[in-house]
């Protein structure tokens, strides 16, 4: 195979109650349709979701869609059989709070949401306010007390709330009980799905109305007991550099975190990798590189050449 050059792609960025100024602000994010500075919540960098198709930016592709590439080129993806592009890389800048919400497995998503895809998804904290926490988990020890808790709206009690920094990561497996806090700026990896359901919103209003509940979804996809180890966190603050180090392997995708220090070489053997620079400024190749950029280093790529000084989140599509 001749050797691919990296696909370069146009985030899109999404509008959000809860979302800040950062990614125009600090990222540069280019708007879009959008011409608002506050309130965009997500910078979908990696995408090819219906609800926000990255555009290829340059290149031979320049113009399609991620969707269109991926169903056009597969043999730039590894020749993967999934139907769709498989994963989705993202920013979150939280101003304020998200919903409590819970995520659906494939199978239950299959049956209840038109055939989607269900939703495992992986935080890393890129910035935390001091003192930030992560609701992770639940205290619930049977359903019916879970039901219970809900209904009398004992949220306080029932969510599990883990004190957070920069560089912790986590993984949310489908059926927990998480929610992202005010302040937190996070890269999220995740499957290509777009099915939250939220379980509680603080009874904030928008345009005047409380935003919609799916407590019976919420119910039926809770995990009970909580499945979360003891804190559900890793902390990735202190590693070596120029080694990819793995933050989770599970049956949806790899991820890793690399601190590029000088130079750095390594073999493209995945069936594509996706990058995103979270920190720092460096070099792929000749192509400069600064915090914020995403793109995926195709099958075909070979050698990746890496320098100057930056933090890097990687991560690879894995197939059952
Ligand atoms: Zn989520």
């Amino acid at each position: 195979m001749n050797k691919q050059l990296e696909i370069v792609l146009k985030p899109v960025l999404k509008e959000n109650i809860w979302g800040g100024s950062r990614l125009v602000s600090e990222f540069h994010y280019p708007q879009g349709e959008t011409d608002k500075i506050s309130g965009i919540g997500e910078c979908w960098g990696i995408s090819a979701h219906p609800n926000g198709d990255c555009e290829v930016a340059e290149g031979p592709y320049q113009g399609m869609k991620l969707s269109e590439l991926y169903a056009a080129h597969r043999e730039l993806f590894g020749n993967l059989k999934s139907p769709v592009f498989p994963l989705l890389v993202k920013i979150i800048d939280a101003a304020d709070k998200l919903s409590i919400q819970v995520h659906p497995n494939d199978e239950y998503a299959k049956e209840h949401e038109n055939g989607s895809l269900g939703k495992t998804e992986c935080w890393y904290v890129m910035d935390a306010p001091e003192g930030a926490e992560l609701v992770i988990g639940h205290n619930a020890k049977t359903r019916q007390e879970l039901i219970d808790m809900v209904q009398a709206g004992r949220y306080e009690e029932l969510i599990r709330r883990v004190p957070v920094k920069k560089g912790d990561f986590a993984q949310i497996v489908p059926g927990t009980v998480h929610a992202i806090t005010e302040g937190l700026l996070i890269l999220e990896t995740q499957q290509s799905s777009d099915v939250t359901y939220r379980v509680y919103d603080y009874g904030r209003l928008m345009d005047g109305k409380p935003r919609k509940l799916h407590v019976k979804q919420s119910l039926d996809v809770i995990n009970v007991p909580d499945e979360t180890g003891k804190e559900g966190l890793i902390h990735a603050q202190e590693l070596s550099e120029n080694e990819m180090h793995s933050l989770v392997d599970c049956a949806y995708y790899s991820v890793w975190k690399l601190n590029v220090s000088g130079e750095f070489e390594t073999q493209q053997d995945q069936p594509f990798l996706l990058l995103s620079v979270i920190e720092g400024a460096g070099k792929l190749g000749e192509r400069e590189l600064k915090r914020g950029d995403h793109m995926i280093l195709p099958c075909g790529f070979g050698k990746i050449r890496l320098s100057g000084q930056m933090e890097c989140i990687l991560s690879a599509p894995k197939e059952a």
